[in-house]
């Protein structure tokens, strides 16, 4: 009789090592600089790239063997929370108008991570950091097509989401989030990973993720907490490349620390600016509110940022430049933006309205030391415009930041009643800012920025469907009269009235 073959059973560790190490060789047709062109020029110094580590030693085999599992549990909610006409499950019509934000601002972003994810990982010349990258790569496009899936169900009765990836690229508030990837994209692979992975994902993203998924559940949105928890866990594999990218420039070489920090300024005030869009989100568009923006900020980056900079200051690392300027601006930012597109509403694909009086109190209790003295009362006079049929649009266009895209509604750090305006020349040309942390990427970099493509700016050229207001519109394919405009009177809120006057009256 055949005696069996004992085969010794390896361990996850050096399994992984054998099936991902190795893998690779130094070219010889072209030099290495020439096939890894990108990796060297933005002046990180990697000695050692074995010393990559990966701590999810996750097999491409066992990376799809998870993701397909998520994806069958995703599908099955969906579908069913579309047959159940899930819709009706709301808190409120004006709930959606956060949905529209994160389909055409937020959701094409995942897109160009999953292009930006390929082109970094094409371009490292380690093992490690490819594969990492390429996983998110492939993460991130699933999570564009499992929001745009779960979010369609909703494009069936509410207006402002036919065109995402139209207006993502036309509308001037999306070429916030829209201008962003840009500049991440077309930064060197390095930078790109400590701009998405680590100031983004790792610093910034509870903030986005945590508060707007939570919302969504307290609201009734079960597609959106669906597709959030799914992606989720995926969240914790791209916080943790983030974090490793870090300590692996850091440990490579001191001569990386003074890049890396620079980066990590840059790009936390980059993501914090474009998270204010977040900070409205929550205080102003949920009807059922969770936590104030400031008290997220507390906890998730006063609390939690300032222990991982604790933790990073060993390699000489401090907190990013401004951070103390976001700070300050924690118990207004939220109402800051709200105005300015309850400005703009008239150009925006989604609604806006003055809150509720329960609300006003909520933004009272929340914000004791601002909202009463600075923004109730013009919130109450706008409302007394609008209940004696004079709507407040404002009819110019606003200047905008040349860094962050955002139009100049900004206040100084130590005076919230007066317009923070900063400018710089170059080139025989002025150009402006929002803040000092704008100023200075523009100031460290300014021939990448003076090529922004600044709605403004392109709307007087001439390069935006025309001069008049009906005809930006149509360029931006905006419905007129359906997408935009107050809540009160739009047909979002007619249906919605119609809907619970039907539950009632079947309840009756
Ligand atoms: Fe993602
Ligand atoms: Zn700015």
């Amino acid at each position: 009789m055949n005696k069996p073959v004992r085969i010794k059973k390896l361990g996850l560790k050096d399994r992984y090592a054998l099936m991902t190490r190795g893998l690779d060789w130094e070219t010889t047709f072209q030099p290495m600089d020439k096939v890894f062109p990108y990796d060297r020029y933005e002046g990180i110094r990697i000695h050692d790239w074995e010393a990559w580590e990966d701590p999810f030693r996750l097999t491409m085999d066992a990376y799809w063997k998870y993701q397909s599992e998520k994806e069958r549990k995703l599908y099955a909610v969906i579908d069913s929370f579309a047959q159940n006409n899930g819709q009706l499950g709301l808190t409120e019509a004006r709930y959606i108008n956060a949905v529209k934000i994160f389909l055409t601002g937020v959701s094409p972003l995942e897109y160009a991570a999953h292009r930006g994810f390929a082109y970094a990982g094409r371009h490292f010349r380690g093992v490690g950091p490819r594969i990492a990258c390429q996983m998110q790569s492939i993460d991130e496009l699933r999570h564009v097509q499992t929001q745009v899936h779960a979010m369609s169900h909703y494009n069936k009765y509410f207006n402002g989401m036919h065109s995402r990836y139209h207006m993502h690229d036309r509308v001037w508030y999306l070429s916030v989030p829209k201008s962003f990837f840009d500049d991440a994209m077309s930064a060197g692979p390095f930078e790109f990973l400590t701009a998405i992975s680590f100031s983004f994902e790792y610093v910034l993203t509870n903030l986005l993720f945590v508060p707007f998924m939570s919302g969504a559940a307290y609201n009734g949105d079960m597609a959106t907490v669906t597709f959030g928890f799914s992606a989720q866990s995926d969240e914790a594999r791209h916080m943790t490349l983030g974090l490793e990218i870090i300590k692996f420039m850091l440990e490579q070489d001191e001569a990386n620390v003074p890049i890396v920090q620079r980066w990590m300024d840059k790009w936390f005030w980059r993501g914090y600016r474009l998270l204010s869009i977040v900070a409205m989100m929550m205080d102003y568009m949920l009807p059922k509110k969770i936590m104030s923006w400031k008290e997220a900020w507390e906890m998730y980056f006063e609390e939690a940022g300032g222990a991982l900079f604790e933790d990073l200051s060993r390699y000489g690392i401090r907190l990013p430049k401004y951070y103390e300027v976001a700070t300050k601006e924690k118990d207004r930012l939220s109402s800051e933006v709200w105005s300015i597109f309850y400005n703009y509403g008239y150009a925006a694909a989604f609604h806006t309205w003055v809150p509720t009086d329960d609300e006003l109190d909520w933004f009272s209790e929340k914000y004791p030391g601002t909202f009463d003295k600075y923004y109730r009362p013009r919130f109450e006079f706008w409302r007394k415009q609008q209940q004696e049929g004079n709507r407040f649009f404002n009819p110019t266009l606003p200047m905008l930041c040349t860094t962050c895209q955002i139009p100049m509604g900004y206040t100084e750090p130590d005076d919230p009643t007066k317009i923070c305006f900063r400018s710089s020349q170059y080139k025989g040309e002025t150009y402006h800012f929002c803040s000092d942390g704008c100023k200075d990427i523009f100031d460290f970099e300014p021939e990448k920025y003076v090529q922004s493509w600044l709605p403004v700016h392109q709307i007087y050229q001439g390069n935006c469907g025309g001069a008049t207001v009906p005809e930006i519109l149509d360029w931006y394919r905006l419905k007129d009269g359906a997408d935009n405009g107050d809540y009160e009177g739009s047909q979002d809120q007619a249906m919605w009235k119609e809907w619970m006057a039907a539950r009632a009256r079947a309840a009756s």
